[in-house]
């Protein structure tokens, strides 16, 4: 059997505890190992067969589950954050479904969700926003036409873009298109949760200034919007005058 595990954005303990079990009882871990916290390696039992997958191909890691399957031994495959993003994880369940092999998916906490913490910030504010959008920079791997950075940028939501640190010129620009001025807030997390955890909170008109000037240039997140404002406004749900299921309002 294999499964896929969430490691969690970086801290080893921020992994969830149905993650941990499979790694201590895992015959194989194949972690991601250009992110995932080598300090999680720790909780394997001893023998374990260890592979990075950073210098694996699918093929190469395909073959290695394969073989694994065969011998009765469980694998884990264990991804960065959460792997239902950006985790390259649907060509492999597609392959083992083609070999017959069983698999299942503990999430895990996304690094979207460990760069909130990291800026103390609530994506969605009443009255700023409702919807987060989740995407990243086209660079050498496509985005849908559909799917640019400046189209999404028109709705002024709060946005988090994975992948594209890199690029952060082109982010900037692509932002300024949109529904972003050069004075909306934004902020770029890098290595949220791991010891060395930076966060840079500048404005759309200083993003790529800012980011340079803080030396990062990978493993980052960019959050964009006016969540990380001052202006908001307050729940109804904690309004004492708002009457839900399990609570009376008052009336004013
Ligand atoms: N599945 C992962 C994302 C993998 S894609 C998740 O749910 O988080 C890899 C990209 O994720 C990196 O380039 C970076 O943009 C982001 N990333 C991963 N871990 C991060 C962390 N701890 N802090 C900031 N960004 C991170």
């Amino acid at each position: 059997m294999v499964h896929f595990v969430g490691a969690g954005p970086g801290a080893p303990d921020l992994i969830t505890r149905r993650g941990a079990a499979l790694l201590q009882t895992a015959d194989c871990i194949i972690y991601a190992g250009s992110l995932v916290n080598p300090a999680l390696l720790g909780l394997a039992k001893a023998g374990c067969a260890i592979y990075n997958s950073a210098e694996m191909t699918l093929e190469q890691v395909l073959a290695v589950m394969r073989q694994m399957e065969a011998e009765h031994k469980t694998t884990v495959r264990l991804h960065t954050g959460d792997p239902c993003l950006y985790g390259a994880i649907r060509e492999q369940m597609d392959a083992l479904d083609a070999d017959g092999i069983a698999y299942d998916d503990t999430p895990g906490v996304s690094s979207f969700c460990g760069a909130a913490a990291a800026l103390n910030a609530e994506y969605t504010l009443p009255a700023v926003s409702q919807t987060v959008i989740i995407t990243r920079m086209e660079g050498r791997t496509p985005v849908p036409e559909k799917e640019k950075l400046a189209s999404l940028a028109s709705h002024g939501a709060t946005m988090v873009i994975f992948l594209s640190i890199g690029l952060i010129d082109k982010v900037q620009e692509a932002l300024l298109q949109g529904a972003y001025t050069a004075s909306t807030p934004a902020a770029v997390v890098y290595k949220a949760t791991w010891p060395e955890q930076k966060t840079v909170r500048c404005t759309v008109g200083t993003l790529a200034q800012s980011t340079k000037q803080a030396g990062i240039t990978k493993t980052a997140l960019i959050v964009v919007g006016d969540f990380l404002g001052r202006c908001y406004a307050r729940s109804k749900l904690y309004d004492p005058a708002f009457t839900t299921e399990y609570r009376e309002g008052i009336k004013p």
